[in-house]
């Protein structure tokens, strides 16, 4: 699971310029969350290979009551799922009081905590750390969120320190390994908890809590006609209710790592209600991960014909982007459906890991390239010469020829529609990477 650092700070000190900095480094699209959890941003990056969550909590108050009165807060509830904290205190303004109070409240949690001293650029690091010595909060981490300044060594560092608890005492056991991983995932109330149930049936099912802290997801595994699956549970539907637990049902942290763990994401809508950015949002992320994807769209009992028409433009212009994806129309509460969507996740999980011959991968683009040849750059042909296979899940073509780095983004959309119609590649998303020479 993909560790979380949460980002916390008294307003202006830099949070959201270090947060942009930190989500800007993956190459893809970042999107957040406006909206679906107030005074939260979440997202997604990477230093080297290692790639984490970022949470920005947003403003505490500026003054020590403020503080204390902020530390009860909705956005203050990130806190429950960092792995790491990262205190942000300002070199310009120097140490405040309401610094001072934050420390003492961090300090009592006990998450694993990192001060940073931002805006040392342009100052004399050693005299712009000094001062925050005295939080007590061990070695000041000087950087300049503006600039990316000693930022990545820094993460790079943070991340090498959590390492060893990350994996857990075990890991998952290995039955949990096999097997089709599906994550079902939506914004809160459209029912997910509701088709996990039905998707399980009334089936007795092992619980696995994944070590960790107060975010553990669960790993169900069950089967389902001679077929292996392992449900990734972020609603906690199945988990022994204990009852000191306060913590929200939904978790953007739980969802983001869910659609890490599967092979394969359930993305719920709800029919009864428009579809939201935050549907749209969470949409980009799935994208992003290149996770194999099928759209259940819930509540359709119930609709008058208008309604369902409705809905469906909204999905077109909405969640166009995932044309990709096979959409069922469901009932998670009447059961309609749900049978359903078993047959398009195992042909989405297919796609998602097949192999893809050489030959026929050349096959394929030779018969591309003669029916729309590539464009012409400064009277030059763009060429394309052959192809292979560069990764599963999602599939990667890899196009070798010349002058690729111009391939307009029109053309490359063509070749995946191509790629995907004549290998049947439904349910998946297909990436091209394209690579001059040879
Ligand atoms: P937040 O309220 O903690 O999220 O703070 P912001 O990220 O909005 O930053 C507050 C102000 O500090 C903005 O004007 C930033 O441009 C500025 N700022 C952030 N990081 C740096 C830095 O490393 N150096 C300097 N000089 N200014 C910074
Ligand atoms: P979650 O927050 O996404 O896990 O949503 P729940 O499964 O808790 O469902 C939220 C509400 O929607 C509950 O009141 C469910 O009974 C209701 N609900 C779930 N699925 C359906 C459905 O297919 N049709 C209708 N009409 N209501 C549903």
């Amino acid at each position: 699971m993909e560790p979380v650092i949460v980002l916390v700070g008294r307003p202006n000190v830099g949070k959201s310029t270090l947060f942009n900095y930190l989500t800007r480094s993956r190459d893809a699209l970042v999107a957040d969350y406006p909206g679906l959890t107030r005074d939260r941003q979440y997202g997604r990056g990477k230093v080297g290979s290692r790639p984490y969550i970022v949470v920005d909590t947003g403003g505490l108050g500026d003054d020590p009551e403020g503080v204390a009165l902020g530390m009860q807060s909705q956005a203050m509830r990130a806190l429950d799922e960092a792995d790491v904290v990262l205190f942000l205190v300002d070199a310009r303004a120097g140490l405040t009081a309401a610094d001072e109070e934050l420390a003492t409240v961090l300090r009592r949690r006990g998450t694993p905590l990192y001060l940073v001293v931002n805006k040392v650029d342009g100052m004399n690091r050693a005299m712009a750390g000094a001062e925050f010595h005295r939080l007590g909060l061990g070695e000041p981490h000087m950087i300049a969120a503006s600039q990316g300044t000693h930022v990545a060594p820094f993460i790079e560092q943070v991340l090498t320190d959590l390492a060893p608890q990350e994996s857990g005492p075990e890991g998952l056991p290995a039955e949990l390994e096999e097997g089709i991983k599906v994550a079902v995932v939506g914004r809160p109330n459209v029912g997910k908890s509701t088709l996990v149930n039905r998707m399980l049936g009334e089936e007795r099912v092992l619980v696995y809590d994944m070590p960790g802290t107060t975010r553990d997801s669960i790993f169900i595994p069950f089967e389902r006609d001679d077929c292996q699956y392992t449900l990734i549970d972020t609603a906690g539907v199945r988990r022994r209710a204990r009852i000191d637990e306060a913590v929200e049902k939904f978790s953007v942290v739980k969802t983001l790592q869910a659609i890490e763990a599967a092979n394969v994401v359930i993305m719920v809508v709800d029919a009864h209600e428009a579809v939201t950015d935050q549907d749209a949002s969470l949409a980009g992320h799935v994208l992003e991960s290149g996770r194999a994807l099928v759209l259940a769209v819930n509540k359709w009992d119930g609709l008058q014909p208008a309604q369902k028409e409705s809905v469906r433009r909204q999905l077109d212009v909405k969640l166009g982007f995932l044309d990709f994806a096979r959409t069922h129309y469901i009932s998670a509460l009447h059961g309609s459906g749900v049978g359903l969507l078993f047959d398009d996740i195992r042909k989405a999980y297919d796609a998602a890991m097949r192999k893809l011959s050489t030959p026929l991968l050349n096959e394929v683009l030779s018969d591309a390239v003669a029916a729309h040849e590539p464009p012409l750059v400064h009277g030059r042909r763009i060429k394309l010469r052959y192809a292979h296979q560069g990764g599963q899940n999602p599939p990667l073509i890899v196009i070798h020829g010349n002058q690729t780095e111009k391939v307009p983004a029109g053309y490359r959309r063509y070749l995946i529609n191509v790629f995907r119609r004549e290998l049947g590649l439904q349910g998946t998303p297909v990436r091209i990477e394209f690579k001059t020479g040879q």
